[in-house]
């Protein structure tokens, strides 16, 4: 009896000294939502974060991190991707979406919003095969086209359903952040006015890839009259719909930012040129929010992924605080999901921790053109709910000297 009473306090002895399921330690955190760019290290505990502070003792933690020289973020969110693989389609539909959890963590990546891939007739099929069961956060903007992108129905005015996209949205709040018009080549505004009417009724942003111009659809209505504070202009240095005409920003896009239009990258296969980027940040005009429009056809050209477009931020100019809020808590922020892109004690433990190597790097745009830059980003580790989901020098792997192999289910 006594022994036991002994062996409880002493196992609670040892809960209470080592109060944290791991340690990230002296790397410099940056979290703008709070402010801090500064070295600190980082608790967590039952998924959580649970502490952020300048000296938490080793002692204290089941497992600690070195990451001293790195720099420790909130999980990083892409707003604009494409991640609803269909097998089987034929005819028109192209696939070109990716598998999640495949290309995420090993960017930095927890959470990744779903740009329009699905609308409301496919977004049921996309919530249950993909959404339900990845690991990666994902969320979506509900294309305004009920079938999707790429059905080869995007002009179809039949397919444009504000009301019963609004539906679909409310029945998954926070999950659904937002809709999406894209690729829109009908005769007016039809797509953008659906979206933003869906959007009104839901209370949700809509993200714009503007599609074709024609005599009637241009950017200095749609940035001034079309869109309301607070939805999101992406392929923000495409140039395909005059944001930089002969090296000059369009007065539109400052106009439009005045007015609190959001300019988000969507660096995608076909839409971040240097040409266009380099006079706009040259103009003042850096992006609110950096994301990659990840598929298959941009993953293997120049965009590569979330911290390639980073670095391409970094390199044209943008502060490391800067290009670290443009991919945590702007997006965070526009998407209305004040829960992530932070480091607050309690909020779910979505880190990245990332190298910024220096040296010399190139980088490739949409078009293939090269661009010499001067610093390189790398997710060396990244947590989700507190697991870790990418650990790319072993900083919070056991050595396997002491690595508790668990030899005997082979032995069998
Ligand atoms: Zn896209």
């Amino acid at each position: 009896m006594l022994r036991n009473s002994i062996l409880i306090l002493a196992a609670a002895g040892a809960l209470a000294a080592q109060p944290y399921d791991l340690v990230l330690k002296g790397g410099h955190v940056i979290d703008p939502k709070n402010g801090l760019s500064a070295v600190r290290d980082v608790a967590v505990t039952g998924g959580k974060i649970a502490r952020v502070a300048a000296n938490i003792p080793a002692a204290q933690a089941k497992r600690v991190a070195d990451v001293a020289g790195l720099y420790v973020t909130p999980g990083l969110i892409d707003l604009h991707v494409h991640v609803f693989p269909r097998p089987g389609l034929g005819g028109v539909q192209r696939d070109s979406s990716v598998q999640p959890d495949a290309f995420s963590f090993r960017s930095g990546v927890t959470t990744m919003v779903d740009a329009g891939t699905t609308g409301l007739k496919t977004f049921p099929m996309f919530h249950e095969q993909v959404i339900k069961r990845s690991q990666t956060r994902i969320l979506a903007m509900l294309n305004i086209v009920a079938a999707g992108m790429g059905t080869g129905l995007e002009d179809d005015p039949a397919q444009l359903d504000a009301n019963a996209a609004a539906a679909m949205a409310k029945a998954h709040k926070g999950t659904i952040v937002g809709f999406k018009s894209a690729h829109y080549a009908g005769p007016g505004w039809e797509s953008v006015e659906k979206a933003v009417a869906a959007g009104k009724m839901a209370d949700m942003p809509v993200m714009i890839d503007f599609g074709y111009l024609n005599k009637v659809r241009n950017i200095n209505t749609l940035l001034l009259d079309k869109l309301r504070p607070g939805d999101i202009y992406t392929h923000c240095y495409s140039g395909h719909r005059e944001e930089v005409v002969n090296g000059k920003v369009n007065p539109a896009l400052v106009a439009g930012r005045k007015r609190g239009i959001i300019f988000d990258v969507g660096h995608g296969a076909g839409s971040f040129y240097w040409y266009v980027a380099l006079p706009a940040f040259q103009q003042g005009f850096p992006p609110d929010s950096i994301s990659t429009d990840l598929h298959s056809g941009s993953m293997n050209a120049g965009m590569k992924d979330m911290a390639n477009v980073m670095a391409k931020i970094l390199n044209l100019g943008s502060s490391l605080d800067q290009v670290i809020a443009m991919s945590t808590w702007n997006p965070a922020r526009q998407i209305k999901r004040l829960d992530l892109g932070h480091l607050d004690v309690g909020a779910e433990a979505d880190i990245a921790v990332l190298r910024v190597d220096k040296g010399k790097f190139g980088f490739i745009d949409s078009a293939g053109a090269g661009n010499a830059g001067t610093q390189n980003i790398v997710a060396e580790l990244t947590l989700r709910a507190g697991k870790v989901v990418w650990d790319l020098n072993a900083r919070a792997a056991e050595n396997w000297k002491s690595f508790p192999y668990k030899k005997e289910a082979w032995a069998k």
